[in-house]
């Protein structure tokens, strides 16, 4: 049975005050609390078996990369990629998502084209415009409805047999939108393009099957889903991943190194290059461990109720309006209230010990579309509560008394 106030005492950081009061953290969506489970993990590496891995003969290097390479076993299984080499190991989304672009400029030409959508972060669209200067490739946008909802009909027209790349996210960071993907998917494969999602913002409330998606990329954040930051990964299919020329070049990446040729070490190797992130590696399993203890159906449900219950209340607000109202959206609202900036309701929140994220939540597209500076954006983890929501309306009901 899920009961919310015994997961709570999971989390640490929860009993904290904030300016002499208990926190109320609704900032979810940039980062998510740890619990004690993950925190004894990194405790139990650095007090215990802290050494470097892969090349060590001795005990504690043994230990550690078989804690590693259990945690990328334990990653494959999460999301049922076919191979545990399959599995990168990144420092986040943002790394995985160069890595691919990067590989990519080796493989494209000038005139293919790229599409990404209107709803991404901006770790999703400047990598690409990066790719497409080098290349002469072409970047294309799926334009966006006022819901906040991706317009499929246009996104068929844009494909087309130049299209080589389609990259979208899973879920939208700034709206909470869920995307389509496995038609978006489907169909670009019809054209013959490779697919990337970017699932930071998915992985925290359901549990992606790549190989039933049939996605050719799907890259997380850890901190995102419970661990550490600095880590994340980048699933790949075999073929792709074998296709796209190492990232960087260092230690750990190489088969045989020579001042006249260098070759390079199999997957998931030819992808890691140098000393990696070993204890977040480690962390990032127990975050995955964790998660599936309290199971990913439950905590969607659970988020489910905390999003109509909080958009409910907040609707009773005079002026309140809500960016991104998709029948399908996880637990985010964005919203802001008559002219008031969002940056100041946002500041007299924390006054209160309420912590929300103000601004374009690196999605300054999305912001131009609805012709705003930005909104203040309350997202919902399963460890919040009802309770919280109904602080929360009060707090912000006084804000906006004082800012009006
Ligand atoms: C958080 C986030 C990112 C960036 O993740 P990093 O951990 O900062 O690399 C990218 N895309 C989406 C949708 C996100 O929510």
């Amino acid at each position: 049975m899920f009961s919310v106030k015994d997961i709570r005492k999971d989390f640490p950081v929860l009993n904290r005050k904030v300016n002499g009061k208990p926190l109320i953290y609704f900032d979810n969506a940039a980062t998510s609390q740890t619990p004690q489970q993950v925190i004894d993990v990194i405790v139990d590496y650095y007090s215990n078996y802290n050494a470097n891995i892969h090349r060590g003969v001795h005990s504690l290097s043994q230990e550690a990369t078989d804690a590693y390479e259990q945690a990328r076993v334990k990653i494959q299984k999460h999301f049922n990629a076919a191979k545990p080499y399959e599995i990168i190991l990144t420092s986040g989304t943002t790394h995985s998502i160069n890595l691919v672009a990067s590989g990519f400029s080796a493989l494209l030409k000038k005139d293919d084209e790229v599409i990404v959508s209107a709803l991404e972060h901006h770790s999703n669209i400047v990598p690409w415009q990066m790719l497409c200067e080098r290349t002469g490739a072409v970047l294309k946008v799926i334009p966006m409805n006022d819901d906040g909802e991706l317009i499929m009909s246009e996104y068929e027209k844009l494909l087309s047999v130049n299209t080589k790349l389609v990259f979208v996210n899973h879920i939208s960071n700034a709206l909470g939108t869920i995307n389509p993907i496995e038609d978006i998917t489907e169909k670009a494969h019809m054209v013959g393009a490779a697919v990337l999602i970017d699932g930071a913002q998915a992985c925290p409330h359901i549990k992606p099957d790549v190989q039933a998606l049939n996605v050719d990329f799907y890259v997380c954040s850890a901190h995102k889903i419970c661990g550490p930051t600095g880590v994340g990964m980048l699933y790949g299919k075999e073929e792709w991943l074998n296709k796209l020329p190492p990232y960087q070049g260092g230690g750990e990446m190489i088969a045989e190194v020579s001042f006249e040729k260098t070759t390079y070490a199999d997957l998931p190797h030819k992808f890691e290059a140098g000393t990696p992130n070993i204890c977040g590696g480690i962390a990032f399993g127990a975050a995955i461990d964790y998660m599936n203890s309290i199971g990913l159906e439950t905590i969607a449900a659970y988020e489910k109720e905390l999003l109509v219950y909080a958009t409910n209340k907040l609707l009773e607000i005079d002026g309140l309006k809500i960016y991104g109202n998709s029948e399908n959206k996880t637990s985010v609202i964005s919203f802001n209230v008559g002219n008031i900036h969002p940056y100041d309701l946002g500041t007299l929140l924390d006054k209160m010990a309420i912590a929300v994220r103000t601004g374009h939540h690196c999605a300054q597209p999305i912001m131009d579309y609805y012709k705003i500076p930005g909104t203040v954006r309350a997202s919902f983890m399963f460890y919040n509560t009802k309770e919280e929501i109904d602080t929360f309306i009060t707090s912000l009901k006084k804000a906006v008394m004082m800012l009006s």
